[in-house]
């Protein structure tokens, strides 16, 4: 396939993107209290290729308050300096630069500034967990909000943007809860009639395009079909109705689908391009460039795209998080190199957590002015050593290709027949497929190059490996699921669990299941509820049980809690939140709820599956006779997640041959005034 299509040109009013690759506004962690760290995690998307690189969501006045998440501001004068940094970068590297401003309205909670949160109407905020509620926005508010618009707009000209987004997508824009007769339920000119709640849409666009004055060009980010929420705005209804009347007003129309959580859908629910269905009616409806999402990896799928007049663009948030350098290498033909975003959503808990981005896929995301590392570039070894790495999980993997990517020699050695640890195992559980991109990248990339020696079913006692006399040894062993009840609300074992409960290293193994299944998940990520999907479809009636108050609580950061939950109701698997195993006799569950510790019935059981703590696998390390230089990394140091065991393999190859003082940890640094 030739893909010349995509390094086209596209003129997107009067500005031209120099290709289509487009990396839309994301959450990134940062704040505007880590600029440098912001800036050079995009300008690395420049370097690599993105034609067009966008700040996430900046705030255009202290009034939009999304209090504890790591939003942009872009208040005042204040915030030009560091975005005209940005855009000086991007630049420099031949890429446009955008922003996306708004309002954030409903999604408000008006803690950290001090203003109430705005709304059409006195409703309560969209964290129906938050208890806060609204000020209706009176004509003195509405001019003033369209005033910030304005006075956003000249700061991001003086800033030195190509475009500015008005952002009307998901739920978190004011201008969306405008529109929406759900959260707009005034009687003036800006409420009621579709006409009427579009009003302010309109104002504010119109304004935008004044205020730009034909030097820069005004994009509109549009959620045209909302697929969580209440549904009010559809691709066949009053979604398509705002595409058609404002069509041509906007330079760009960047569409996709509304709440954040369906728009980075993850893999286990959405395939690549599945807002297709929802968006690919905009290219009909206007003659403006659209750029949309869909977590293209594929250089197949994006042409498709393009030849099929769904997308001028293609929009990347997260394959631009995992592979920086995705447009150099379809340029360069090395489809084989890219590496592929699995859809984990580890990048979206990372934000929500007010963390600058973490990405399983990777490891150098958020550290490319803090560490100084880049994703496709590994310094020099000073000297060539031999590097025996022993256990090819993700840290094993990761370190190996790193340290070989360096010059070391390497060798990799794996007991399993296959190589990829946990990944190859966990990769076979309903929904995960795509998570084996994590081995099959590193694989493929060491099986390229002439200084790598990798060996399965190769299983290294220590004195094989003293006698093996490598420079150094990277044990990258891995952990093994506990058995004993231990988890991560009870550090004691559980009585009757190490006799009775298998685990998933046990189910993954394919020891056989007797039904009924119970799960007790004291884990509270995926394997719980993604084995009790297996279970089910292996024709087991399955119930899990958490002693936290929901199901699956890690999930809520990567976006997926609702659907996960539904996914399991509609499976019929029964979930007992809250409830905490007291011990197990015989082939039934003594059980408690949790914040009473009220006795509740017990369960029977046919196979109780316990998922808790894991213990790392040191045996060989700590077997190693001394004389053996040794670095122990992954799940062996502490069991994590995957992105942790990736992350712990890059970093340990990347501080290999430093002494800790000579390695770069930059810091933020905040401006003291007083
Ligand atoms: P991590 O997540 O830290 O990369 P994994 O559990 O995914 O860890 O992988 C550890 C790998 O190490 C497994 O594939 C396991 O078979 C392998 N392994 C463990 N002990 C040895 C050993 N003594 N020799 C060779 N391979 C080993
Ligand atoms: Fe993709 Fe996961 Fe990386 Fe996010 S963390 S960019 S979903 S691989």
């Amino acid at each position: 396939m030739n893909y010349d299509l995509l390094f086209e040109p596209v003129k997107i009013g009067p500005v031209t993107a120099p290709n289509r690759f487009f990396s839309v506004p994301h959450a990134n962690g940062h704040s505007p209290l880590m600029p440098n760290g912001s800036v050079m995690m995009r300008e690395m998307k420049a370097e690599g290729g993105w034609g067009t690189v966008s700040m996430q969501l900046a705030e255009i006045d202290p009034g939009s308050d999304i209090s504890n998440l790591p939003i942009e501001k872009f208040w005042d004068e204040q915030d030009v300096k560091s975005h005209a940094r940005l855009t000086e970068r991007l630049r420099a590297r031949g890429a446009l630069s955008a922003i996306e401003i708004g309002h954030t309205g409903l999604r408000s909670r008006g803690m950290a500034n001090g203003f109430p949160v705005l709304g059409p109407s006195n409703l309560s905020t969209l964290k129906p967990g938050i208890p806060v509620q609204c000020k209706a926005m009176d004509k003195a508010d509405i001019r003033d909000l369209r005033k910030s618009y304005r006075d956003a707009i000249r700061r991001s000209k003086q800033a030195g943007y190509d475009i500015t987004y008005v952002y009307a997508a998901h739920d978190a824009s004011i201008l969306w809860h405008f529109l929406s007769p759900v959260y707009n339920r005034r009687t003036d000119e800006y409420g009621g009639s579709f006409e009427n709640r579009l009003r302010l849409f309109r104002e504010v666009l119109e304004e935008a395009q004044d205020e730009a004055a034909g030097e820069i060009a005004i994009a509109v980010r549009f959620a045209v079909h909302e697929l969580s929420g209440p549904k009010a705005i559809t691709c066949d209804g009053e979604g398509r109705d705002v595409v058609e009347a404002l069509a041509e007003i906007p330079d760009l129309w960047d569409v996709n689908v509304s709440g954040w959580n369906r728009d980075s859908g993850t893999s286990r629910f959405d395939p690549e391009g599945f807002q297709e269905e929802f968006t690919s009616f905009v290219k009909t409806v206007t003659t403006k460039p659209v750029v949309g999402v869909g977590r293209f990896t594929s250089p197949d799928a994006m042409v498709s795209q393009i030849r099929r007049g769904v997308l001028d663009l293609i929009g990347g948030a997260r394959p631009s998080i995992a592979d920086p350098f995705l447009p150099n290498k379809i340029r360069e033909g090395r489809i084989e190199d890219i590496r592929e975003c699995i859809g984990c959503n580890i990048c979206a808990a990372s934000d929500a957590n007010s963390l600058p981005l973490r990405c399983t896929q990777n490891p150098t995301v958020s550290e490319e002015w803090r560490r100084g590392w880049h994703p496709e570039n590994v310094p020099a070894a000073r000297s060539q050593k031999h590097a025996l790495v022993v256990g090819s999980g993700p840290a094993g993997l990761e370190a190996a290709l790193t340290l070989a990517r360096a010059g070391h020699r390497v060798t990799v050695a794996e007991k399993a027949d296959v190589f990829g640890g946990r990944v190859a195992r966990e990769c076979l559980l309903p929904g995960l497929s795509a998570w084996g991109r994590v081995r099959d990248y590193r694989l493929y990339q060491l099986q390229q190059l002439s200084n790598v020696d990798l060996y399965a079913q190769s299983l290294l006692t220590a004195s094989d490996i003293a006698a093996f006399e490598a420079d150094h040894v990277f044990v990258a062993t891995g952990s093994t699921w506990e058995r004993q009840g231990r988890g991560h609300t009870s550090y004691e074992p559980i009585a009757g669990f190490q006799d009775t409960a298998m685990t998933p290293d046990d189910v993954m193994a394919g020891k056989p299941i007797a039904g009924p299944v119970i799960i007790y998940d004291d884990d509270h990520y995926y394997m719980g509820h993604v084995l009790a999907l297996k279970m089910v479809r292996e024709g087991h009636a399955v119930t899990l049980v958490s002693p936290l108050s929901d199901i699956a609580t890690w999930t809520n950061y990567t976006l997926e809690q609702p659907r996960v939950v539904a996914e399991l109701h509609q499976a019929g698997v029964g979930l007992m939140p809250n409830t905490f195993a007291q011990k197990c006799s015989g082939n039934r569950l003594e059980i408690a709820r949790s914040d009473t510790k009220e006795e509740l019935q017990s369960l029977a059981f046919g196979t109780l599956i316990h998922i808790g703590l894991r213990d790392p696998d040191l045996a060989l390390y700590n077997a190693l006779p001394e004389g053996v230089s040794s670095t122990l990394i992954g799940d062996a140091l502490a069991p994590g997640l995957i992105q942790a065991a990736v992350f712990s393999g890059h970093k340990a190859a990347m501080e290999f041959e430093t002494a800790p003082g000579e390695r770069v940890h930059n810091r933020e640094a905040p401006i003291l005034f007083v």
